[in-house]
């Protein structure tokens, strides 16, 4: 048998850009660590191919080990011999240029010797590198001699509404994308040619940064790639493609861009800013934000889950679930901050007592301030719809919603620190000396993934009072804030020194 190569998911990092699959090969030391992030990316991966599996029935698994492409090939075939219909995990090599496929699904045209290929994804939709991998697969399993029928794609059914166990016949759903993989037979075969080719060198490939190392993911080596990038370069200010053929022609640095070549709208401001130094200040704008404001005043947000696989009845896949939020109350201009918080603490569903918690403590007046208004006004729309009892209070909170993002989107304040950026994390440290560096949960992302841990019932209840505690300390960190930025927005429309744009 020739000797295995290439994987589907080397291919894929292949695809992108050869450097990739060579480091990734030949600098085991450039390894990216797996954080919790990833692992948790796995696991549902896992779950969904169980899931998956129960879709089929009956079947019969490879189960060697993952180095072992060997004793999967010949497992497979023994499989095949003793006329099994439905494979899992099943193995081929391609016999001249090595490549090896682990397919999903094997699964036999009912009464001939023709096959079908089936691979799960834990999206909604076929993306344009599923092609690239169910054609990398298909090129394996024909080149060794396979007759296949048809491809598949088999991803989550976003309709699918759990009510009770998990039906997997209504979780997934099959998209067949036969004729896209047949049409990309030349290229894979020239591509796994050229990857073979610059494995076999000792150097390492010359491959300068560009688009390719955001797309289709952000590549993990873009640490070691991009070491000597500025930290705000053309690719923060341009597209992609665009930035590429100007970092190409007029190096990288934003203060090599000629005048013509300058971006137009926000980040022609956020260039201005950043080659004088100076802060942009809009009086009349943030006077006229400012001047909406009514109180008590209340600075409101939301942490939410959002499960590939529901887990209560009358979710959807990839619903966001929200179970914590945080509301600072000012009363009069200038007064205290008070503190308020929801967290749900059991393994239910969390909706019914977030929902009138939010109404209790939001009262019926005042303005509600939130940062980026779609997140929240979208989580309300969908408790007002999934709690019609709440509809009519939850849609009174929505109409006093006003969005504490749009004087730094909108440019009307930005420091030359904010990199072109609007997030609350990269205005917060630009303006004050708050940071959310020291706390153990830092993004929404890592509170989502250690409450999911919390929910599945994967995380150990010793843990589950610190979970608590960072939860709370990271919701409340953005509340307060946001009540920290209005009062940098109010100082600066006073301030003598601001620049006036
Ligand atoms: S960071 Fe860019 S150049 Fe470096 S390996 Fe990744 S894709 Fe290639």
């Amino acid at each position: 048998m020739t000797e295995h190569t290439i994987s589907k998911s080397q291919y894929i990092k292949g695809l992108q850009c050869g450097k990739a699959l060579w480091l990734y090969r030949h600098r085991k030391d450039l390894a990216p660590e797996i954080t919790p992030e990833k692992q948790a990316l796995f696991d549902t991966g896992h779950e969904i191919g169980e899931l998956a599996m129960r879709y089929f029935g009956e079947g019969v698994e490879v189960t060697s080990e993952y180095w072992d492409v060997i004793g999967a090939v010949e497992a497979t075939e023994q499989y095949i011999k003793a006329g099994h219909d439905t494979i899992f995990e099943a193995t081929a090599v391609h016999p001249v240029n090595g490549c090896y496929s682990r397919i999903d699904i094997l699964k036999r045209v009912e009464g001939s010797d023709e096959w079908d290929l089936i691979e799960v994804k834990s999206s909604t939709q076929v993306k344009d590198y599923h092609i690239d991998d169910m054609s990398f697969q298909y090129h394996v399993f024909y080149g060794a001699g396979y007759r296949i029928r048809k491809c598949f794609m088999m991803v989550i059914n976003n309709e699918y509404v759990r009510n009770g166990e998990i039906d997997p016949q209504q979780l997934f759903r099959l998209e067949e994308i036969s004729g896209h993989v047949f049409a990309k037979q030349g290229e894979v075969d020239a591509v796994a040619g050229q990857l073979g080719y610059i494995l076999e060198r000792k150097a390492e490939p010359e491959m300068s940064i560009g688009a390719r190392c955001f797309k289709p993911f952000e590549c993990d080596y873009k640490p070691y790639c991009w070491a000597h990038a500025p930290k705000y370069s053309v690719y923060d200010v341009f597209q992609k493609p665009r930035a590429e053929e100007i970092a190409k022609r007029y190096g990288l640095d934003i203060e090599g861009l000629p005048d013509h070549i300058r971006p137009g709208g926000a980040k022609g401001l956020d260039v201005e800013s950043y080659l004088n130094g100076e802060t942009i200040v809009d009086r009349a704008n943030i006077a006229a934000f400012l001047g909406k404001i009514r109180y008590p005043l209340y600075f409101l947000d939301y942490e939410t889950m959002m499960p590939a696989i529901p887990i209560f009845d009358g979710t959807r896949p990839f619903q966001q679930i929200p179970f914590q939020f945080s509301v600072h109350v000012q009363h009069s201009p200038g007064a205290e901050l008070e503190h308020h918080e929801y967290l749900h603490k059991e393994r239910t569903d969390p909706r019914q007592s977030f929902a009138e918690r939010l109404i209790e403590l939001c009262g019926s007046e005042g303005t509600v301030l939130v940062y980026n208004q779609a997140f929240e006004i979208a989580r309300n729309n969908e408790l007002a719809r999934d709690l019609p009892e709440y509809a009519v209070a939850i849609q009174a909170i929505n109409a006093r919603v006003l969005d504490l993002l749009v004087p730094f989107k909108s440019r009307w304040l930005y420091h030359p620190n904010q990199n072109s950026s609007a997030s609350i994390k990269a205005v917060l440290p630009a303006f004050t000396d708050l940071s959310y560096d020291d706390l153990e949960i830092g993004h929404g992302g890592e509170a989502m993934r250690q409450y999911g841990a919390f929910m599945s019932g994967d995380l150990n209840e010793s843990l589950w009072p610190d979970l608590w505690n960072d939860l709370t300390e990271y919701c409340k960190q953005d509340t307060y804030a946001m009540a920290v930025l209005l009062d940098v927005l109010r100082k600066k429309i006073n301030s003598e020194s601001a620049t006036n744009s």
